[in-house]
């Protein structure tokens, strides 16, 4: 062997041996997950579940998560280092982090919420939110937490390509809202509660009527997810995939 050789054949067993060290792959957009430990235990555990499935994608997937439980970070300064925020189970309570948002969102980013992250009622005052949300106001959930038949609206969104046209979604609170945000000429539906679940629930019975579960305002970057309660929601492979695709999409929406 040439010493031109061993040299070549050590680097190249480096490479095998540290693919990053060699690669240094910029990531693909960075992302950061606003949650909180200080709400319904139900509404953590998803948190922390959704949050390894986040770190997980962000290694196979190449991109950056970074994740905090400091809502008042949500800042001009902070926000203009990613490309999607993400909201698990909770969102901003003063107007600093509401403006900051605001803006961000006017400006391009994106958003991705999960299930109780779009509440809002006739106390939130908010109104900037409800339109951007799709004028969704929450309405009424059923009780307890039950597993639930969904449809796919459209199986060609990039968020739905890769799941069935109908499947079982693990056990939630599902959220129904009053007005539908389908009723906006601007919102898409990609994933309706299935008609056949009716009447879903015991205590709370959501009883008839639209309940869409994925949507997106189409003015904006952003995407609803209604899941979000209990340990169980990202224990089925099928919703995981389209969670995935919902990050992807929004990360590298142009
Ligand atoms: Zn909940």
């Amino acid at each position: 062997m040439t010493k031109n050789s061993i040299c070549f054949s050590f680097i190249l067993i480096l490479a095998i041996l540290f693919p990053g060290t060699t690669n240094s792959q910029q990531p693909a957009f960075k992302a950061i997950a606003f949650y909180t430990t200080t709400v319904e235990k139900d509404h953590v555990d998803f948190a922390r579940d959704v949050l390894k499935y986040f770190s997980y994608l962000s290694a196979k997937d190449h991109f950056q998560i970074d994740s905090t439980t400091q809502w008042e970070n949500m800042t001009d300064d902070l926000l203009k280092n990613y490309q999607l925020v993400i909201w698990v189970n909770e969102f901003p309570h003063n107007d600093m982090q509401r403006e900051a948002f605001r803006k961000y969102m006017d400006q391009g980013g994106a958003w991705l919420g999960f299930h109780v992250s779009g509440y809002n009622d006739k106390d939130t005052h908010w109104p900037w939110f409800v339109d951007f949300l799709g004028g969704a106001v929450f309405y009424n959930n059923n009780w307890p937490p039950l597993r639930a038949r969904l449809i796919v609206d459209d199986r060609n969104h990039p968020v739905a390509k890769h799941v069935p046209a109908s499947f079982i979604s693990p056990i939630n609170e599902w959220y129904q809202w009053k007005p539908s945000p389908r009723l906006n000429k601007d919102v898409h539906v990609i994933v309706s509660l299935d008609s056949s679940n009716y009447p879903l629930g015991k205590k709370d019975i959501i009883r008839n009527g639209d309940l869409p579960v994925v949507w997106t305002n189409t003015k904006y970057k952003m995407l609803y997810m209604n899941m979000g309660h209990g340990d169980l929601v990202m224990s089925d492979s099928t919703q995981n995939r389209m969670i995935e695709d919902a990050v992807l999409w929004l990360g590298k929406k142009k």
